[in-house]
């Protein structure tokens, strides 16, 4: 619900696509504003000049926090003397699948191969580049995404952690080494982690034996269920996280497999890829003469814990069973454009009911605000419309992307979402003087984020009660910079 009403926004003279900052570029910009600080002892008041809260915006409001959550929340209520003035204030936007380790090939496999290039050629890179990862590489890297996550609006993040071993493929003394490592890379950010430990066993339907690439992501039932194990605690020192599992897809996990692990799920979410390619529903039909998703709903009891993540390729009934089924569709708008995925339906799915949120996958370019807008100009390309996902008139796209998002985000990584008392303390403000913040309020406010924010348009972010964003700019920077610059000399030398 909006306060005002606003025009259409006029056409914008700048680019509509302005990527990230590089690193390099970052590291000479101004020195990290604070160093890491600890949770205040008491309770903390933040007063910002609107708020987007669970139940709608709301202006004047002033947030009570305490042990990390929001204890207490007044609207209408003058800023006092002393306390500052934030922007408006949105809930974090739950990233919901991430791979962290891809953020350190993200731009190296845009350069065309003998053949035609597409998913599958992206992925032989993907495994040779894998080969050169240890831990300390795995928590650098999962740092900088992270950081770069939580400067664009995301505060909590689904990683689906595939990259379990050793280089040749044997365990780690402790079988959640690389679990730890994200967690770290979580904790000295300061980003909710919702960690997914994959269950991985076969290059292919029908119980394939794994390939060598595939050789640092395999388990056996067993094995698998003693990593679950170990992922718990390897993140029960972080506050708030949850763990899940996550069957890798249905080409490397047979329906067997898939029924002995989901006891372990405990009650978490249960996240898994589908029907992610042609390819992929091609040889699914042939193996089971199902299609993925309609397998899956056959044969698995998906229900609001499930995630099903991409679900590009639905026919009419699959999209109708998902959207009905409670789970949500992981969408990850940019990493499917980049790999040439194909477009989710998504109007159809919406119209059905359907929840879905965002997940940066690959993180070839980490931006909340750009997933929906990719998810958006998809539809637009394909269907030559304007505002196809607002579906009704006078709602605006940018508002009801975000929202749904949030909540669908929120489900899918086993949290509450949104902003009301009792709820973590997770959300990000925007900055006011960016020039596509002028004069917008409450929903056009969204829009101008999601459509034509560019960089810059985030200032704080709070995760937990503690603010790890200024100005744009997470509190350990150049910290998190410097071991990743590190990290990649020994990767890519
Ligand atoms: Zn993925």
């Amino acid at each position: 619900m909006t306060d005002d009403e606003f025009p259409s926004e006029p056409e914008a003279e700048a680019p509509i696509y302005t990527p990230p900052p590089k690193a390099e570029e970052a590291v000479e910009a101004a020195p990290a504003r604070e160093p890491e600080r600890p949770a205040p002892a008491g309770p903390q008041t933040l007063w910002f000049e609107q708020a987007l809260l669970a139940d709608g915006w709301a202006r004047d409001v002033r947030f009570t926090l305490s042990e990390g959550m929001i204890a207490r929340v007044d609207t209408d209520v003058p800023c006092q003397p002393g306390e500052t003035a934030h922007g408006p204030c949105l809930p974090g936007l739950p990233n919901l699948h991430s791979h962290a380790f891809q953020r350190a090939m993200a731009g190296l496999t845009e350069t065309r191969g003998p053949g035609g290039d597409s998913f599958w050629t992206w992925r032989e890179l993907m495994y040779r580049f894998v080969d050169r990862l240890g831990p300390d590489e795995v928590q650098a890297v999962a740092a900088l995404a992270y950081m770069e996550m939580l400067e664009t609006g995301s505060t909590r993040v689904g990683e689906f952690h595939y990259l379990h071993h050793d280089k040749d493929g044997s365990p780690y003394a402790d079988p959640a080494e690389m679990a730890a490592r994200i967690a770290a890379a979580a904790g000295e950010t300061g980003i909710g982690l919702t960690l997914l430990p994959v269950f991985y066993a076969h290059a292919g339907f029908g119980g394939v034996a794994p390939g060598a690439g595939q050789r640092r992501f395999v388990h056996d039932v067993d094995g698998y269920g003693r990593l679950v194990e170990a992922s718990r605690a390897a993140t029960a020192g972080l506050l708030d996280a949850v763990v899940g599992i996550a069957p890798h897809s249905l080409r490397a996990v047979t329906g067997e497999e898939l029924t002995a692990i989901l006891p372990l799920a405990g009650g978490g979410p249960v996240h898994i890829h589908i029907a992610e390619q042609t390819q992929e529903v091609d040889d699914c039909l042939a193996a089971t003469g199902a299609r993925p998703v309609r397998w899956l709903m056959n044969n698995a009891p998906v229900d609001k814990r499930w995630c099903l993540v991409h679900a590009t390729h639905l026919n009419a009934m699959e999209t109708e069973r998902l959207a009905k089924s409670g789970a949500v569709a992981g969408l990850c708008p940019i990493t499917e454009a980049n790999l040439g995925d194909g477009v989710f339906p998504a109007p159809d799915y919406l119209a059905a009911g359907g929840a879905f949120g965002v997940g940066s996958d690959s993180n070839v370019l980490i931006d909340a605000a750009e997933e929906l807008r990719t998810l958006e100009y998809a539809q637009r390309l394909t269907r030559r419309a304007r505002n196809v996902l607002a579906r009704a008139p006078g709602s605006s796209t940018g508002g009801e992307l975000f929202r749904a998002a949030v909540n669908g985000g929120a489900q899918a990584l086993g949290v509450a979402g949104g902003l009301r008392r009792g709820r973590p303390a997770d959300f990000v403000t925007l900055d006011r003087t960016h020039p596509a913040m002028i004069g917008r309020d409450g929903d056009a406010l969204l829009d101008s984020w999601v459509f034509a924010g560019r960089h810059g348009a985030i200032d704080g972010v709070w995760r937990g009660g503690r603010q790890v964003v200024s100005g744009g700019r997470h509190h350990a920077r150049e910290a998190i910079l410097a071991r990743y610059r590190t990290a990649l000399g020994s990767v890519l030398a």
